[in-house]
């Protein structure tokens, strides 16, 4: 008789976001005539950039004829997207990332997932509270988080690192010694950054107690301050202890295109093992690949005409931003977030929780966004916007907020 990985059945129910569309569809069944405005989306809603767009209708036509025709592509992906990004996301920073230290995904979800599989169960991990949930429920898929403990809303197993408004909205080094750190710089849902002195301090800490960090980027592009990091490896011994993450579907609203890379140096390693050779051997088994077409249009992005469409269209969410963030500001709530993410984080009024906050906001200005508990028990008393919306909801949303 076979058996199930009995670990699924320890993951609590993912309730976020079906709460909050259950909400928001009794709202709107009992109020058809209110327009309802959703600040609480995590997607983009921009379309593709034209010159994105030109080069994946070249590449259709490319598959139509024999000369041209693609079929599996190259195990860590096509070579002129791995020069690409190896010119643009890292030389420009000072940093030389070689293009076998490149694998190219259809995400940075799966990755951010998948990677555990090169890690022994018998690691122990450490991450944010609040927190982008995929890390956690994937390592808990696996076994490695121990039990749920529903009355705290956290595993036995893991270490938790709250960041609140007392720490920055920045994890501080933990006390237990982790063996895998997940670190996710713009954060999301905070919305927070660190800059390079304070990524500094947890690669010396990882190197020092031999833990390897797992920096998921996929904000990079939001990043407007001169001293916070688009990569890790802008960071002294980086490439020793650390996997990034990176995604291009929020700088380039791949989310339903599907794209992404991970880099993995090859000084990083356990023991005389790289980690480089294991995610090598991992991505040729277990993946075959992104499309060519959508290769192709990645690459797009790196053209001087798509890196000034992608731009204007981080402008335009940064404005959104802009617009949440000031406006909360002016009617008084306490906001942060917003300058190097698209995410605003604000501090419900009146310790209401953050589902109160919720209703709240739905009942009275018929505006939805996130309760910040959905992200860790650490969000509690906290709310995430978002800045994907379109300018001129944006703008009605937090003028009946500020109306309250
Ligand atoms: C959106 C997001 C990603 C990107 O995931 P894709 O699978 O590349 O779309 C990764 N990490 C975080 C924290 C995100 O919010």
């Amino acid at each position: 008789m076979y058996k199930i990985n009995e670990n699924y059945l320890k993951l609590p129910g993912s309730y976020l976001f079906s709460t909050i569309g259950k909400k928001v569809n009794e709202f709107t069944a009992a109020n058809p005539e209110k327009k309802i405005i959703r600040l609480g989306i995590g997607d983009v809603t921009l379309p593709l950039a034209p010159a994105v767009i030109d080069r994946m209708h070249k590449a259709v036509d490319e598959m139509s004829s024999p000369e041209t025709f693609k079929g599996y592509a190259p195990d860590l992906g096509y070579e002129f997207l791995r020069e690409a990004i190896a010119v643009n996301d890292f030389k420009t920073r000072g940093v030389d990332i070689a293009l076998d230290e490149i694998f190219i995904s259809d995400g940075a979800k799966s990755d951010s997932g998948n990677i555990g599989d090169i890690f022994d169960i018998d690691n122990k991990i450490a991450v944010c509270d609040p927190v982008y949930p995929v890390y956690v429920d994937t390592n808990a898929m696996s076994g490695r988080t121990g039990e749920y403990l529903p009355e705290l809303g956290k595993w036995s197993n893991v270490i938790y690192m709250p960041c609140t408004a007392e720490t920055n909205f920045a994890p501080e080094l933990p006390k237990e010694r982790p063996d895998i750190i997940y670190l996710c710089f713009p954060n999301n849902p905070t919305g927070s950054t660190i800059n390079k002195d304070e990524l500094q301090k947890w690669v010396d800490y990882a190197l020092k107690v031999g833990a390897v960090i797992i920096y998921d980027a996929a904000y990079e592009a939001y990043i407007s301050e001169e001293d916070v990091p688009h990569t890790i490896y802008e960071c002294e011994g980086a490439k020793a202890c650390a996997i990034e993450l990176r995604s291009f579907s929020k700088n380039a609203g791949f989310t339903g295109t599907r794209l992404g890379f991970t880099v993995i140096p090859k000084e990083l390693k356990c023991g005389d093992v790289t980690l480089n050779s294991l995610w090598a051997r991992r991505h040729g088994t277990k993946f075959n690949g992104a499309p060519y077409i959508i290769q192709a249009a990645g690459a797009a992005v790196y053209t001087e005409e798509g890196k000034k469409q992608t731009q204007e269209q981080i402008a335009y969410y940064m404005n959104n931003a802009k617009v949440i963030r000031d406006g909360l500001a002016s009617a008084g709530y306490t906001v942060s977030g917003g300058v190097n993410a698209p995410y605003i984080w604000l501090k419900t009024p009146e310790k209401m929780t953050s589902w109160d906050f919720f209703d709240y906001l739905l009942q009275d200005a018929n505006v939805v966004g996130t309760p910040g508990s959905g992200f860790g028990p650490s969000g509690e008393g906290y709310f995430r916007l978002t800045a994907f919306g379109s300018y001129e909801n944006t703008v009605e949303a937090i003028e009946r907020i500020k109306k309250l």
